[in-house]
């Protein structure tokens, strides 16, 4: 049974979605078969991952409002390894549209069915809000991946996640689990990274991961090319951060 990870912030530009792409990526490339469900209307992975938007025909929206089966839907990406449930634009309807709908909370998780079997890991990359379409990833998913950016506020808003964590265990998924924290966009020549670092380490303790991602410019560069890091620059401290929180995720799990 493959294990489903949301990765959540309602903050946007924190590194969600640079860490669904890339983390799926060096999960493949350790052997591991990945489906990254692109679950944010902007469709940054989608794209980031080489996939021409005009060519979708069904996307996740279609899956969660049409019944439409997650496995009709999933495209081979530009990585070896990992497919993709695609989005497009579309999406930013359903928010309101699942308001009406039954079962509007675990549509998303009604959807798997047999696609579990198939994959390793699923990587869920959330938009940056708490609305339907996050609780439809919390219901759905196993565990919660936070990413934090390293700046002042960080742990602005991270007791609104976790409140909202709290209900969906309450109401829908009981055994939802935090995955990790992890720093972002890390720029190691100021006092704030490590400020932010003690903090945050202070807040969540031991489920903050060791690897840190520092900015690399790189890694902003890459989904233009829609590649991943490793197959845009394989020598680049992003890619090497990636594999090495990759190897951390897998050792969480005993693997
Ligand atoms: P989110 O999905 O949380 O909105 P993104 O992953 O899209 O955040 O990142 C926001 C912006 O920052 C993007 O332009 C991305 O390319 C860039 N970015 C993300 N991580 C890094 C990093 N470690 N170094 C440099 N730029 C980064
Ligand atoms: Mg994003």
């Amino acid at each position: 049974m493959g294990y489903v990870i949301a990765l959540a912030n309602q903050k946007g530009g924190v590194g969600k979605t640079t860490t669904s792409v890339n983390l799926g990526a060096c999960l493949a490339d350790l052997g591991k078969k990945v489906l990254l469900i692109d679950l944010d209307p902007q469709g940054n992975a989608t794209s980031g991952l080489g996939i021409d938007k005009k060519s979708i025909k069904q996307s996740v929206y279609d899956v969660l409002i049409n019944d439409v089966d997650l496995s009709d839907i999933i495209l081979p990406s530009s990585h070896k390894g990992m497919d993709i449930a695609p989005t497009t634009i579309a999406l930013s309807g359903a928010e309101v549209e699942l308001t009406s709908l039954m079962a509007r909370e675990t549509r998303l998780k009604d959807a798997f069915g047999s696609v579990k079997d198939e994959y390793n890991y699923i990587l869920i990359d959330c938009p940056p809000s708490l609305g339907l379409l996050t609780i439809n990833a919390f219901t759905a998913c196993d565990s919660i991946l936070i990413p934090v950016q390293s700046e002042y506020y960080a742990l602005e808003g991270l007791s609104q996640l976790l409140n909202t964590i709290k209900l969906v265990r309450k109401h829908f998924n009981p055994d939802l689990k935090i995955e990790g924290v992890l720093l972002t966009m890390f720029d190691k020549r100021t006092n704030l990274g490590q400020q932010v670092n003690a903090e945050v380490k202070k807040f969540f303790g031991s489920q903050v991961y060791q690897t840190i991602i520092p900015r690399n410019v790189r890694l902003s560069e890459a989904p233009s090319h829609g590649e991943a890091i490793v197959d845009y620059d394989k020598r680049s401290t992003g890619a090497h951060v990636y594999q090495q929180l990759a190897k951390e995720v897998l050792a969480n799990h005993g693997e």
